[in-house]
């Protein structure tokens, strides 16, 4: 049997689409039928090397925001049948450190890699990956709301658990427009927060305004006067209390932080290598201050990701859906900067 495919030859190297043979699980794994895989930023890093470079992990099927149905299992795996409605995690933990024995599997101590990187991932009809790394997808949530689930709006659910968000919080969401910025303004606002959502481009603050309610609004992140912007929009221009960064861009981030209300948090999810953000010491004691890096999501919270679209008022925004033939020029138009919002492939 063959199927159809992604394939990556080298990191930083052009996608091609070819026809493979089709994935046996070995023991321990299963296969899912993919019925839909999110095309993003995240897997274009990955895409360019910038998860891990080692030329002994390709070729490979990149592609991990992914939600199917387990058609085949290896030997040794117990809980996954054929038939079952899946979600993938993105994480490959090792379940026995103390850290994911607590549940925190995005800080495993034994980390082995990413689905998409360290084993092959889901731009492809099949996708063999390890029976730890599905999660059962609810019935009411269909495969492209699982496919944004698993990462889209997974990162924004743990950044909301992470930071207490609630009816008392003013967010800033910096980098609004991108698929973690627009779940969670959606999310913040759905907790009860007013959301600020910050971008950089007439289109994309279009795109925030035209998918979000009232309690989000569009604020305009190339103004001089940003800061106090942000200041004025939160109630007796106290400041905001929550402030999560997407995008790594240290003057935006700086006025944010200047802006930022007392007992105010900052969180980042950027990994930009050469980025450094450091407010003197004394800014943190006088608001009581913190500042957080923030790292994907556990297992228990893309689950709980899968059935908030099946029972809150969030709905995925998804801008495009492709095929696999198409998939080579998103990641083009992902590069070039042109996209916003979401792409989901259903191969
Ligand atoms: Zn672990």
């Amino acid at each position: 049997m063959t199927m159809k495919a992604c394939v990556l030859e080298e990191w930083g190297g052009p996608l091609s689409v070819e026809t493979v043979p089709e994935p046996d699980p070995g023991p321990g794994d299963v296969r899912i039928d993919v019925r839909a895989c999110g095309v993003t930023r995240t897997i274009e890093n990955a895409i360019q090397g910038g998860l891990a470079d080692d030329p002994a992990l390709t070729p490979r099927i990149p592609g991990h925001e992914c939600a199917g149905i387990v058609d085949a299992v290896g030997d040794d795996v117990d809980g996954v049948t054929p038939g079952d409605r899946v979600v993938a995690y993105f994480y490959l933990s090792c379940g026995d450190c103390s850290a994911c024995r607590r549940g925190e599997t995005n800080r495993c101590l034994d980390f082995g890699g990413w689905v998409g990187v360290n084993c092959d991932g889901a731009y492809a009809e099949k996708a063999v990956i390890p029976a730890e790394n599905v999660l059962s997808l609810p019935e009411a949530t269909s495969f492209v709301e699982g496919a944004v689930a698993a990462d889209g709006l997974a990162t924004p659910l743990h950044i909301c658990r992470r930071t207490g968000v609630d009816d008392t919080d003013t967010v800033v969401v910096i980098g609004a427009a991108g698929r973690v910025g627009i779940h969670l303004s959606q999310l913040a606002a759905a907790r009860g927060a007013r959301v600020l959502a910050a971008d950089i481009d007439d289109d994309r603050l279009a795109h925030v305004d035209r998918v979000t309610g009232d309690a989000v609004q569009p604020i305009d992140a190339r103004e001089d006067r940003f800061g106090e912007r942000l200041r004025e929009a939160t109630p007796t221009d106290r400041g905001p209390t929550v402030v999560v960064d997407t995008v790594g861009d240290v003057a935006t981030l700086g006025a944010a932080w200047d802006a930022l209300g007392m007992g105010g948090q900052v969180v980042t999810l950027t990994t930009h290598h050469q980025r450094s953000f450091a407010p003197p010491l004394k800014e943190f004691v006088v608001k009581e201050g913190a500042l957080l890096g923030s790292r994907y999501a556990t297992k228990a919270e893309v689950v709980d990701a899968a059935k908030l679209f099946a029972t809150e008022r969030i709905s995925p925004v998804v801008t495009e859906r492709i095929g696999l033939e198409e998939v080579p020029a998103a990641h083009e138009r992902i590069r070039d900067g042109e996209s916003h919002g979401m792409i989901v492939l259903e191969p």
